[in-house]
């Protein structure tokens, strides 16, 4: 069965896209937590980040190299948040890895 985020990159559901290439894409948050807040997701599932391989490395390297050029695309000059929810304790919801990527106002810390 698909992930949900499997079903955007196949325009299955639909999905504000701000980025893609052939390794990853980056959308818009449904439920936004700051004033910009989006995620980069890699094209290939990896359920979740102690489930990536060595041979995903480059891949992942990839992922941080989108946020930084997404961020810069999207004017976060004075900062931003990112944040990979794992498990349970983590609060990862969706089991198909994705970076947030949070902005537009001061974050806290430490988070919730
Ligand atoms: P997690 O809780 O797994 O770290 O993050 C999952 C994120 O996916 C949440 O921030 C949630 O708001 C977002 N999300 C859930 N369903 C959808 C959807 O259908 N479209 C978009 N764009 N984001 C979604």
């Amino acid at each position: 069965m698909s992930t949900l985020f499997e079903k955007i990159i196949a325009r299955d559901i639909p999905a504000e896209i701000l980025y893609e290439d052939e390794v990853c894409i980056a959308i818009k948050d449904i439920e936004p937590q700051a004033p910009v807040h989006f995620l980069v997701i890699p094209k290939k599932v990896i359920a979740r980040l102690g489930e990536a391989e060595k041979s995903d490395q480059s891949s992942l390297g990839h992922l941080l190299i989108t946020v930084a050029q997404v961020a810069r695309e999207l004017g976060l000059e004075e900062g931003y948040r990112t944040v990979i929810n794992h498990g349970v304790h983590g609060g990862e919801t969706v089991p198909h890895l994705h970076v947030h990527v949070l902005g537009g106002r001061q974050m806290m810390w430490p988070p919730g």
